[in-house]
């Protein structure tokens, strides 16, 4: 239970450079090993399927899934 909290408890945050934008980022998610800004994230939700920047978004997030099936 103690070492959960510890986890959280982090104070330095690594940059992590985003699969979508490419930016050097520290708050976001990972997935697998890829790692996603918080901006592209909230986008991610935001965007609407009919819109263009969906299909970047699916085309960069194919890069994650293909390496879920390696
Ligand atoms: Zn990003």
């Amino acid at each position: 239970m103690e070492e959960q909290i510890e986890q959280m408890d982090s104070e330095e945050q690594e940059a992590n450079t985003c699969i979508i934008c490419g930016q050097q980022k520290s708050q976001g998610i990972t997935i697998v090993s890829e790692f996603i800004c918080e901006d592209c994230e909230t986008e991610m939700v935001r965007t609407d399927v009919k819109d263009d920047k969906y299909d970047y978004f699916i085309h960069r997030m194919k890069q994650i899934w293909v390496q879920l099936n390696a």
